[in-house]
Formats: structure tokens, C-alpha cells, sequence
């Protein structure tokens, strides 16, 4: 099969021809239509994923057909549109048992602690636990951006943030997976509060359904800015992007009681971040974090994406080939694209 591979990190990552992956036991190869370049990606290139090994193959949203079953699979055939979460359960450990598969023990991350999809075919483990099937109205390329930025904005504002209608929440950092917030928010009903240093981004917000946008300052006046707009605060606020400012920002712009919930990666200095904790005691906020979201809960997902007509392929700003995706993700470190980046060609390019 052709494949994006790279074997060094921070070195060039070349489309060859790697032997074709079979199915381990309980799982499906799936051959692959559809995959988004993420900014993780980027990171596990640059070395700041301990679980890579080298040679790799990047790409942990995908979306395909299923191409080859291992023989103890059941409820899937060849053939079968689907799509995975980016985090695969085990099923048989204490959080996959309680429906926690995202925070699985041994868990599989496709395009991370193994191969993954920049390529045209993919082995996936324990596919009744972790394969969704795909609604016949989502296309491939709308269903990749699903099981990584859509799936954990929907997590994040539909069951961790409790968001409903009229809620009030607030999006700091409106990259893939803050825009996918606003966009699912917006489809719930509530009113949402976009911020970002970049128009576009923002012009594109307000295009999802944000009814106010903040152009930042990157300073303290975008919380007073906030609260302002809000008049005493946010019922929830997500930190859509990972970094200090914006996780003290996210705290201090909630009204007593709300919630802040960290989507966006603490790493590096973040994960030492200086937080104000005093808001837990004095304004009773709460503090969260997700890490994605189980194959079971897609389906009320899809019935939201369905019964509001969210436009998932709004998100999609550009798809390209397997050459293109691997040097869009060699860019990602200084390029701030808006929107989502999909590969759904994966033939030869002649150099
Ligand atoms: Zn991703
Ligand atoms: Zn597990």
C-alpha cells in the first residue's frame, strides 16, 4: 500500500509503497477515503509523543470502508462505511467496562501508538467496541474530522459541559476543534462567545453560529470584555487552544458555579500552568477535561448533526492528496490554516 511515512521525527515524511497491514485478532483493516491532517500529528513528527516508534505512518481521523475482517468479528462486513474515535478501547479493563473507553488502560491510538491512516489502509483492534457506523448522509470526508476535534468539541459542550439551550458559553481559540464547539453549541441552542487573534477565524465562527466574537488582545481586557458581553459571567467556557492565558482566561470569565472545560493540550510549560484555584472555593467553579469520546456515544451525536442539519462539511476547508497532506502537516508548526484538512486521494503523484 502507499503510505505517508517518516523516519526520523522532524524529518521528511515521503509517500513509498509498505507492505499491506492485515487484521489483528478481534479487528478490521479498513481502507481508507478520508483522513484530517491535525495539529497532533504535527507534534508526534516533532518528537513530543513518547509512544511513537520509527518508522511511522501519521493519521488518527479517518473515515473508509472496511476491507478486511479478522475471523472472530461480528456485526460488521466487508464493505461497511465507518468511522473510529481516535482513542480505540481494549474492552476488557475497568474504564472500557464502565463506557469509559476514552481513558482506556491499554489504549490504541491509531496514527500514534501505532499506524496510522495517511495511508491506504489501516488495522484497527476490536472492532465491535470501536467502530461507528457511518450515517449514508455523512460523507467521508465530513465523518474524518469526526472522531478527533468534532467528536471531543461535542463531548466537551454536550455531556462534560452540559451546554443546553440557552446556556451561555464562551470558546477560547478558534482553531479545528474551537469552531466544532461553537458549531455544536450553536446547534443546541446556546449562546456562544468566540475568541480568537485572527479575523478569519472569526468571521468563520460567526458563520457556525457564534452570536458574539471577541478579536483578542492577549491581555486581562478579554475577560472584562467577556463578562461584559455576558453580564456576569459564562455558564461554561472551554479552552479550546492549551496555554496558561487562555486556561486562567477560561476560569475567571465563568459566573459562580460554572464550568471550565480544557480541551485544548497542556503540554510542555502548559502542564505547569499557574491556575487560580481560589475560584473552586469562592465561586464554586468546576474544572474538567476530556480526552475525546467513546464509540458509543456517536449516535446521539448523529442525531444532533441530523435533527439541526449541522453542517459538518463547513468545517472542511481544503482536501488534497496523500503528497500534499504530508507537507501541509510538515507546516502545521508555523502555519495557522482556518478550518480542517482532509486527504481523500491517495493515488501516485509523478514527482
Ligand atoms: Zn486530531
Ligand atoms: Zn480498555
Amino acid at each position: 500500500m502507499r503510505a505517508a511515512v517518516y523516519e526520523a521525527f522532524g524529518g521528511p515524511i515521503e509517500v513509498v509503497n509498505v507492505p499491506d497491514p492485515s487484521p489483528p485478532p478481534g479487528g478490521v483493516v479498513l481502507e481508507v477515503e478520508a483522513n484530517g491532517v491535525c495539529r497532533s500529528d504535527w507534534h508526534a513528527w516533532m518528537g513530543h509523543d513518547s509512544t511513537i516508534q520509527l518508522p511511522h505512518v501519521p493519521g488518527h481521523e479517518m473515515a473508509g470502508t472496511v476491507a478486511a475482517l479478522a475471523e472472530d468479528v461480528e456485526g460488521f462486513v466487508i464493505g461497511d462505511r465507518v468511522t473510529v474515535p481516535f482513542v480505540l478501547g481494549c474492552g476488557h479493563c475497568e474504564e472500557c467496562v464502565s463506557g469509559n473507553q476514552q481513558i482506556c488502560d491499554n489504549q490504541y491510538q491509531p496514527g500514534f501508538s501505532g499506524w496510522g491512516a495517511m495511508a491506504q489502509y489501516v488495522a484497527l483492534p476490536y472492532a465491535s467496541g470501536n467502530l461507528v457506523r457511518l450515517p449514508p448522509d455523512i460523507s467521508f470526508e465530513a465523518a474524518a474530522g469526526l472522531g478527533c476535534r468534532f467528536s471531543t468539541a461535542y463531548r466537551a459542550v454536550s455531556d462534560t459541559g452540559a451546554v443546553k439551550e440557552g446556556s451561555t458559553l464562551v470558546v477560547w481559540g478558534c482553531g479545528g476543534v474551537g469552531l466544532s464547539c461553537v458549531l455544536v453549541a450553536a446547534a443546541l441552542g446556546a449562546v456562544v462567545v468566540a475568541i480568537d487573534i485572527d479575523e478569519d477565524a472569526l468571521e468563520l465562527a460567526t458563520t457556525l453560529g457564534a452570536s458574539f466574537t471577541v478579536l483578542s488582545t492577549l491581555g486581562s481586557d478579554d475577560v472584562a470584555t467577556v463578562r461584559g458581553l455576558l453580564k456576569g459571567g459564562a455558564d461554561v467556557s472551554i479552552d479550546a487552544l492549551g496555554s496558561e492565558e487562555t486556561a486562567v482566561a477560561s476560569m475567571r470569565c465563568l459566573r459562580k458555579r460554572g464550568r471550565h472545560v480544557q480541551v485544548g493540550l497542556m503540554i510542555g510549560e502548559a502542564s505547569h500552568a499557574d491556575i487560580p484555584l481560589d475560584l473552586l472555593h469562592s465561586s464554586e467553579i468546576s474544572m474538567h477535561g476530556v480526552h475525546g469520546m467513546q464509540a458509543w456515544q456517536y449516535q446521539p451525536m448523529f442525531d444532533l448533526i441530523a435533527s439541526r442539519r449541522v453542517s459538518l462539511g463547513s468545517l472542511v476547508t481544503e482536501t488534497v492528496d496523500l503528497h500534499r497532506g504530508a507537507e501541509y502537516l510538515a507546516s502545521m508548526g508555523s502555519f495557522s490554516g482556518t478550518g480542517i484538512t482532509i486527504v481523500n486521494d491517495f493515488s501516485w503523484r509523478e514527482a
